[in-house]
């Protein structure tokens, strides 16, 4: 038996052993067709029953896994989806051929979508498919995943990722899937390796039994030579000492290799994200995004549901800075009923600060919020997508009326500091400009901006790089106007958690960085190698 080395793309962090789990989709066409009315009301229970299944898992997940399977249910939800099929029942197909096919279709149209993200979605209409066909037919489509196994396969559904115990380790190595899926997304959430784009798995029959899998250079070693196991298993070892150090030191403050104090703060989704984490791992919250808030089926969240959500973070920092960013929907996070449907290029449309101010209702509903909750902590407001100072200045124009109001009616507030994102080049070239409390560089779209390479296609990755000079440039130029101006830049988007970048960001001045909670030990790790 030789070993086989095969290359693909990092997907997710990370060194794993472990025996192959090959996941196939077992699924047998078991139906003979019927009466169409009976195939049709068949095939509609199942999808009622599917969409049911889907929305009970959703409230056993949080955040990003709640979304993703949230996502499902709503293509659930949208009768166009199996319009097809029932037009095929009606003309004499089973059910579950029908849906299948309809399915299949509407895969392939997203498998060769132009768009990376429509290309990303496909593994959430596998899943679909395969719910809805289990219910149909009751055979069992995916295999059972063991905790600890490697996962290999075409692609993984967010559903069958969700299903399995990654506290045991393991990874996923997949044929094709993206970096920018939804199970990419839980797998770096989770600490699970992945690469993904590793080319037809194929091995005549035999699976190999176990795999080697290096999610930082995105490689996998099937069946290794055991000198190549043992020196894999080296490196693990070595990397699993270095992860308990930096473990244990998560609650230390974050020095460089020469000494100076690095601010290291949690960027959060939801509340729940800081579920049993020690607030002395951080330095205070650098970005919470709100929009998990306004994304609930039932509407906008009431000032009520806002003020609680806002104090139940300020109360887990235990007095340590919080800075809530206002509603940034558009572009890659639209909002039914918010942002505007059929942009030509939502991400140079209504989005962010411009889309708050045009709904102003909405916008002070949240500015009333916040300062109620800032009475009870060190609370901050950034603004997103702020391109020009009238922007952040008729933001705050709108927030003294609400305090305004607050303070006639007697209710409690406070002024929290009003800072804003610097993710446009604009506002990052003129930054001095702004009359902000603080800075925080959204290195996500500032590098989409400044590179005009969209951060979710996958084609232009490569020149989506916060490295490039140009946006150190920009990020240097923040920081430097903050300086001049005395108030705080941060820098809140993925190239903070991405190590090695660290070096570059701490070079262009930056003191202060946020990542998410499950960033933060292995950036205060890299932090201490750092000297001038
Ligand atoms: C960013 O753009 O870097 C950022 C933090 O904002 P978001 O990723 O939510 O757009
Ligand atoms: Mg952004």
């Amino acid at each position: 038996m030789t070993e086989i080395h095969l290359t693909g793309r990092a997907a997710s962090p990370g060194l794993a052993i472990g025996p192959v789990t090959v996941l196939t989709a077992a699924i047998e066409s078991r139906r003979v067709p019927g009466d169409p009315a009976e195939e049709a009301a068949a095939l509609k229970a199942a999808i009622e029953a599917a969409t049911a299944e889907l929305a009970e898992l959703v409230e056993a997940q949080r955040g990003d896994a709640a979304d993703i399977l949230k996502f499902q249910v709503a293509m659930l939800e949208d009768d166009a989806l199996a319009e097809g099929a029932f037009d095929a029942i009606e003309a004499g197909t089973a059910a579950d051929q029908a849906w299948c096919a309809a399915l299949d279709a509407e895969i392939a149209g997203y498998r060769s979508a132009e768009d990376e993200y429509f290309r990303a979605r496909v593994a959430d209409l596998v899943d679909i498919r395969d719910r809805v066909l289990m219910r149909l037919n009751g055979a069992d489509t995916s295999a059972a995943i063991a905790g600890g196994s490697i996962v290999a396969g075409e692609d993984i559904s967010p559903s069958a990722f969700l299903a399995a115990d990654w506290t045991r380790g393991g990874a996923i190595v997949l044929a094709a899937g993206s970096s920018a899926s939804h199970v990419a997304m839980l797998a770096r959430a989770r600490g699970a390796p992945m690469v993904v784009g590793l080319g037809p798995l194929s091995w005549d029959g035999r699976p190999p039994a176990l795999a080697l899998v290096d999610g930082d250079a995105g490689t996998v070693i099937f069946d290794p030579e055991p000198e190549t196991r043992r020196l894999f298993e080296q490196r693990m070892s070595a990397a699993s000492v270095a992860r308990a150090i930096a473990d244990a030191d998560r609650v230390k403050p974050a020095l460089t290799a020469d000494g100076r104090r690095i601010t290291v703060l949690l960027n959060i989704a939801a509340p729940d994200d800081l579920k049993g984490l020690d607030p002395a791992i951080c330095d205070g919250i650098g970005l919470v995004r709100t929009e998990f808030l306004f994304e609930a089926s039932q509407g906008l969240p009431d000032e009520e549901t806002q003020v609680a959500v806002y104090r139940r973070i300020l109360d887990w920092a235990d007095g340590r800075p919080v800075t809530i960013r206002t509603l940034d929907a558009g572009g890659d996070k639209p909002i039914a009923g918010l942002t505007i449907d059929g942009e030509n290029n939502p991400f140079l449309g209504v989005r962010g600060i411009r889309l708050a101010l045009s709904r102003p209702e909405v916008f002070r509903l949240q500015l009333r919020a916040l300062a109620r909750a800032a009475v009870h902590g060190a609370l901050k407001v950034m603004l997103p997508m702020v391109a020009v100072p009238s922007e952040l200045e008729r933001a705050r124009e709108l927030l003294e009326e609400e305090i305004a109001a607050l303070e006639t009616k007697g209710i409690a507030c406070a002024r929290p500091p009003l800072g804003i994102m610097v993710e446009v080049p604009a506002a990052a070239l003129c930054a001095g400009d702004f009359d902000a409390a603080f800075y925080s560089i959204g290195s996500n779209d500032l590098t989409q901006y400044t590179m005009a390479a969209a951060r979710d296609i996958g084609a232009v990755a490569d020149l989506n790089d916060t490295a490039n000079p140009a946006v150190l440039a920009l990020i240097a130029r923040t920081v430097e106007a903050g300086r001049a101006r005395g108030v705080e830049v941060s820098l809140c988007g993925d190239a903070a958690a991405d190590t090695r970048l660290t070096k570059a960001l701490l070079a262009t001045g930056l003191t202060t960085l946020s990542v998410s909670p499950v960033a933060v030990a292995r950036l205060k790790a890299t932090i201490a190698t750092v000297s001038p």
